[in-house]
């Protein structure tokens, strides 16, 4: 690999924002945070404790910098 053409390709900390799992991949970034991944997503758990409608709605408006009546 030719120096100074690729950007820093750095094996980094995935941490999920949701159930705090972390685990390691490969980001050009320093850090990743994901809303969720494959420890706690009701796809592969079955559980459906956090992906409520309310909740998403909340996170949309906050993404979004729209303050919610309940703040
Ligand atoms: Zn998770």
């Amino acid at each position: 690999m030719k120096k100074g053409i690729h950007p820093n390709y750095n094996v980094v900390n995935i941490v999920c924002t949701t159930c705090g799992n972390e685990f390691e991949g490969g980001s050009v970034m320093k850090e990743v945070r994901v809303d969720t991944c494959s420890n706690c997503h009701p796809f592969y758990t079955g559980k459906q404790k956090f992906a409520q409608a309310d909740g998403r709605v909340e996170r949309f408006n906050k993404r979004y910098g729209i303050k919610s009546e309940q703040e």
